[in-house]
């Protein structure tokens, strides 16, 4: 078991990582159970996957404390994460006479995290929430640190509000049941914490990454704790992405999204696919700029191909140019005016805030790639 506060003036709270946490949920989140009972039923948030799988076992834990949960449900996918579908939560969260006091429990991957946080941060001008995610790309980023957002027609997660959880409760036995293209989409958060902060625990994880896709348990945990702690250390220092210092956690993502913008969001790629295929262009980009070794950028590569991930972008089949690529870019959350912030590396395990990359210089580069 590992505990992990993240340490935020007024606001701090704990993740706690333990297998089978899950089937002792009335205790782990005692505190935030208190004003229910009495008729008065726990919200829990879940999609018709996780409240499938887990929904049961929660409920029989909550039975032996006299404690009852009452479910909104919503389809996998993106799509949940929408003004139809946060209005339809908050309506039934106010038709549910939760108070400021209450906390909400979210049961699920990002979707369900990122939907209910927000949901949590308007009603009543901000209720509380219980993070209880449930794939590893959860566990290991989107359930910590309060962003919490929709997506619009303009884009994926540009309608939403810094809204920390009460508690982040992590179950390493759930991710039995994730798909492993989840499971591989989730390590390259994973390998990110490495490249961008931790040489040792990259150099872990090229030696145990395979344990961990497996869900060796041991492992597991120690993936998912260290990254939790670099993530919860980070947080604490830029809480809102004002410093360069949260911005370390985007390694991977400028490019990255580019890539899920051109390929539509859609399945074609996972966000996680599409954060290894941005580390490897930031890598080899780095090592263009003579900031890294060839070697080095090679190293990253392969800890990424390693893992099953898709590490060459020829290998896509886009049809575009380098040129389109950065044209997404610009429309970028990050992108300042006609800028754009990079995250480079320095080292394998050490990123940094590049400002003065040249956005036609990017463009060269990707059609370089592109035509590998
Ligand atoms: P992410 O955390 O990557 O944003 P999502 O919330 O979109 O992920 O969930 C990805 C998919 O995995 C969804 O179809 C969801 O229902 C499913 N899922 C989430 N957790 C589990 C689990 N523990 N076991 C099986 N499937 C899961
Ligand atoms: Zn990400």
């Amino acid at each position: 078991m590992a505990v992990i506060p993240v340490a935020l003036a007024g606001r701090g709270y704990e993740v706690v990582i333990e297998g089978g946490l899950l089937d002792r949920l009335p205790q782990a989140a005692a505190p935030f159970l208190k004003g229910y009972g009495n008729g008065r039923a726990v919200p829990f948030v879940a999609d018709t996957n996780t409240r499938r799988l887990y929904a049961p076992a929660m409920e029989r834990a909550l039975a032996a404390h006299n404690l009852k949960a009452e479910w909104f449900i919503v389809e996998p996918g993106e799509d949940a994460k929408s003004w139809r579908g946060l209005e339809k939560l908050t309506d039934w969260l106010l038709a549910l006479g939760v108070t400021r006091k209450d906390h909400v429990f979210a049961l699920g991957g990002g979707v369900v995290g990122d939907l209910v946080g927000f949901a949590c941060a308007i009603t009543k001008r901000g209720c509380g929430f219980v993070q209880i995610p449930t794939t590893l790309l959860a566990q290991v980023d989107s359930s910590v640190g309060g962003k919490t957002a929709i997506n619009t027609a303009a884009g994926k997660n540009l309608i939403g509000a810094f809204h920390q959880p009460s508690l982040v409760l992590i179950d390493p036995l759930v991710l039995a049941t994730l798909p492993p293209r989840e499971m591989r989409a989730g390590y390259a958060e994973v390998l990110k914490y490495g490249l961008l902060g931790d040489a040792a625990f990259f150099a872990w994880l090229e030696a145990n990454g395979d344990k961990v896709l497996a869900r060796e348990p041991a492992a597991l945990e120690h993936a998912i704790a260290t990254s939790i702690a670099m993530k919860a250390r980070i947080v604490a220092e830029d809480e809102r992405e004002t410093a360069d210092r949260r911005a370390l956690l985007n390694l991977g993502h400028t490019f990255g999204h580019a890539l899920e913008a051109e390929t539509g969001f859609s399945q074609a790629l996972l966000h996680g696919e599409a954060v290894a295929l941005g580390m490897v262009l930031a890598a080899r980009y780095s090592a263009r700029r003579g900031e890294i070794s060839q070697e080095d950028a090679a190293r990253a590569t392969a800890a990424i191909a390693a893992a099953g991930l898709p590490s060459e972008i020829a290998a896509l089949g886009l049809s575009r140019d380098g040129a389109a690529l950065v044209e997404h870019m610009r429309h970028d959350k990050k992108a300042e005016g006609t800028t754009l912030p990079f995250l480079l590396l320095k080292a394998l395990g050490e990123a940094y805030v590049a400002r003065d990359v040249d956005l036609a210089d990017i463009a060269a580069f990707l059609d370089g790639e592109l035509a590998a």
